[in-house]
């Protein structure tokens, strides 16, 4: 009997994926955290019942989530990755060779522990001497931020603000006024923001309080094959330039992201463009506050 593994992705809307086996099963202080082999996708990770990565379909999500924020910033020295703990994100960041310096900051270190054992692939970079993990709740860690500790470009990829979910903490305009002082002259955030046809309140959320504290607010998509609608947002923030075009180029071969799909990325279709207030699509918001 085929064993299927079901996210509800809305109210009237599950996706399905079959399982394979199960490859680990447990919890920690934080969420529930599973490895599952499917019979397509390859392994994914599960945590709090929620669809977070598969080894087929992950390099989507993470070159988006790392190449256009650093691509789009002129000299990207010292990086912040909140969350990320499959170690993904860092494995993306860790390939531009001007980056000398990268914080995480993941809540859960039986994630990466867990990911480290089964998901190879993912952690591949986490033995990058640049590197440096921090076990910590990454809104804490921004408030308790030395004041001259500051970096050129931070990345939230966490789990989605969703019922008492550590991720909760992270979509807030408080931690986007700590996130904006964090940041270096010039300096640029990027954050998931989400599947619009079912959350579109999260990217709606983080938008308006984005283009309270940044001059430049915009929303950029992805097909991401393995979230469900398969149509995803991140949303990013800038003290200097606009995001929505690379400032330089990829000196590896990507297998997702390109200059042209980076500029094509921040075409918003009118629907979500409406749906974000200020009309930041692609551009400056129309009221910023650049308290510090
Ligand atoms: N790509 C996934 C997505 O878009 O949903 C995210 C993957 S990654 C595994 C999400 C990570 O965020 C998890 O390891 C989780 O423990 C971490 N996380 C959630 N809330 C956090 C917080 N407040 N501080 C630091 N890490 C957090």
């Amino acid at each position: 009997m085929a064993v299927w593994f079901r996210e509800e992705a809305a109210p009237g809307h599950a996706v399905e994926w079959q399982v394979r086996r199960s490859l680990f099963s447990g919890r920690s202080d934080f969420q529930t955290i599973d490895v599952l082999e499917l019979e397509s996708f390859g392994r994914a990770l599960v945590l709090d019942g929620i669809m977070q990565t598969t080894t087929d379909d992950e390099f989507i999500y993470h070159e988006m989530l790392a190449h256009v924020p650093l691509l789009a910033h002129p000299a990207p020295r010292r990086v912040l990755i909140i969350g990320g703990g499959d170690g993904g994100l860092a494995r993306e960041v860790l390939r531009h060779q001007e980056v000398r310096s990268v914080v995480m900051v993941e809540i859960d270190r039986m994630v990466v522990e867990v990911a480290k054992k089964f998901l190879p692939a993912h952690t591949a970079a986490l033995g990058d001497l640049r590197l440096v993990i921090h076990y910590a709740d990454g809104a804490a860690f921004l408030r308790g931020l030395a004041p001259n500790e500051r970096f050129d470009v931070i990345l939230v990829d966490s789990t989605d603000p969703e019922g008492n979910g550590p991720g909760n903490g992270l979509y807030t305009p408080e931690f986007y006024r700590h996130l904006r002082n964090a940041l270096s002259p010039g300096g640029i955030f990027a954050q998931q923001t989400g599947t619009p046809f079912f959350n579109p309140e999260v990217v709606q959320r983080v938008v308006k309080s984005v283009a309270e504290f940044f001059a430049w607010a915009g929303v950029y998509w992805s097909v991401v094959p393995s979230y469900p609608g398969g149509f995803f947002t991140f949303t990013a923030g800038s003290l200097g330039s606009a995001v929505d075009a690379p400032r330089r180029e990829a000196t590896w071969p990507t297998v997702w992201y390109t200059g042209a799909i980076h500029r094509l990325a921040f075409s918003l279709p009118p629907y979500l463009a409406r749906s974000v207030p200020y009309a930041v699509a692609n551009g400056a918001p129309t009221s910023v506050n650049h308290q510090r």
